[in-house]
């Protein structure tokens, strides 16, 4: 029997996306061989990445002068190699610190030159978006860094800084394909597909054209980090991650079929919505975070009591629904609604709840 997966990730994934995978896992189309058997090289595979990027292109409205690219390394190599491709007219960068994979790509960026901490919800163990300031913003800076959905906090961006000319570099790991997004106000766009995309291995990143450096041959930039080896060879220069390719192209053909981003943000708001309004009025429940900076992805909660924290988790656990434990820098609980969750499963966990208020408050 399926449970109900809040995993923030890799995470639940459609039911139908996973039967549809099962009945071409031995043998897709004519082919003769699982897409997992397939040359990279192969018409069939050429048929399948580029649907996946062209599909990936219709949902987010993704415009022209933008690149796809499919990597792997995940989000955490995109700490890494944003800076090394972008960082590099003054060496300068400003980031928003909002929790620990924006300190994680902070942190990475200090290797490649200056990253500047322009706004901080640090003291506040990051339950909240910092107020941005921009007479602080570096006006040399060579990109504004942001991670737009705080998976383990449950904060998000409600509104994006007006970085002017500077380029906006967002990791949009656990809220890409949520809700419609404006791809022009960003210079690039990253995230790890395990969330909200697919199966963990694939990487996408989204970037401007006129970002992607030139290297000299000499450059002691390792080929596989510059952009432009991915961009000039339709993220094909090396062998991509075939397979995960493959569930994107299923992920974003049953996003499209239900009504592309407008329906999921209608549906993810309706989730969030149940389990907030009953956290907000729970005797016993507690959301972590307040007001608009709340995510539609990620829901920490809870209940003041170690103990009875432990003691939920462990009976919703029994009944089917799992990994609602909260990260471990924050405790509780923290429930992940992505896409694929169904709303079904959010009315049951809420039912889940209220009993469990009723028995412990
Ligand atoms: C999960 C996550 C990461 C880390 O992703 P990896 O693919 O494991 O490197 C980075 N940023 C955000 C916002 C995440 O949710």
């Amino acid at each position: 029997m399926r449970v109900y997966n809040f995993s923030a990730g890799p995470a639940v994934l459609p039911e139908d996306v996973l039967k549809k995978a099962a009945s071409e896992l031995l043998e897709y189309g004519e082919s003769g061989q699982s897409v997992m058997e397939m040359s990279h090289r192969s018409k069939e595979y050429e048929a399948i990445i580029g649907a996946a990027e062209s599909l990936l292109r219709e949902v987010m409205s993704i415009p022209d002068n933008y690149k796809v690219l499919f990597l792997q390394g995940g989000a955490s190599l995109q700490f890494a190699m944003v800076p090394l491709n972008l960082m590099r007219k003054n060496r300068k960068a400003d980031f928003v610190v909002t929790g620990q994979w924006a300190t994680k790509a902070y942190k990475e960026a200090k290797r490649f030159g200056e990253a500047v901490c322009v706004a901080s919800s640090k003291d506040k163990t990051f339950s909240y978006i910092p107020t941005l300031d921009k007479a602080k913003f570096s006006d040399d800076a060579d990109y504004f860094h942001i991670c737009l959905n705080n998976t383990i906090y449950g904060t998000r961006f409600s509104s994006l800084p007006d970085t002017g000319d500077i380029p906006l570099v967002a990791d949009v790991s656990s809220s890409i394909l949520s809700e419609p997004i404006d791809v022009s106000r960003f210079g690039l766009l990253y995230a790890g597909a395990q969330k909200n995309m697919g199966p963990a291995g694939l990487t996408v990143v989204i970037i401007r054209e006129d970002l992607i450096p030139e290297f000299a041959d000499d450059s002691d930039v390792p080929t596989m980090l510059q952009y432009k080896t991915h961009s000039d060879n339709g993220s094909m220069f090396n062998t991509p991650p075939t397979y995960g390719i493959y569930i994107l192209k299923l992920v974003l053909e049953w996003v499209k079929s239900l009504g592309g981003l407008p329906a999921m943000k209608e549906l993810n708001e309706k989730k969030a919505a149940l389990l907030y309004d009953f956290l907000d009025n729970s005797k016993l429940f507690k959301a972590t975070v307040a007001g608009a900076d709340r995510s539609l992805m990620n829901v920490p909660f809870i209940t003041g009591s170690d103990e009875l924290d432990a003691k939920f988790v462990k009976e919703a656990k029994a009944a089917g629904f799992v990994n609602l434990k909260g990260h471990r820098s924050v405790g509780g609980m923290r429930a992940s609604i992505y896409n694929a969750m169904p709303i079904d499963g959010v009315a049951k966990l809420v039912q889940l709840m209220s009993k469990f208020e009723g028995e412990n408050a």
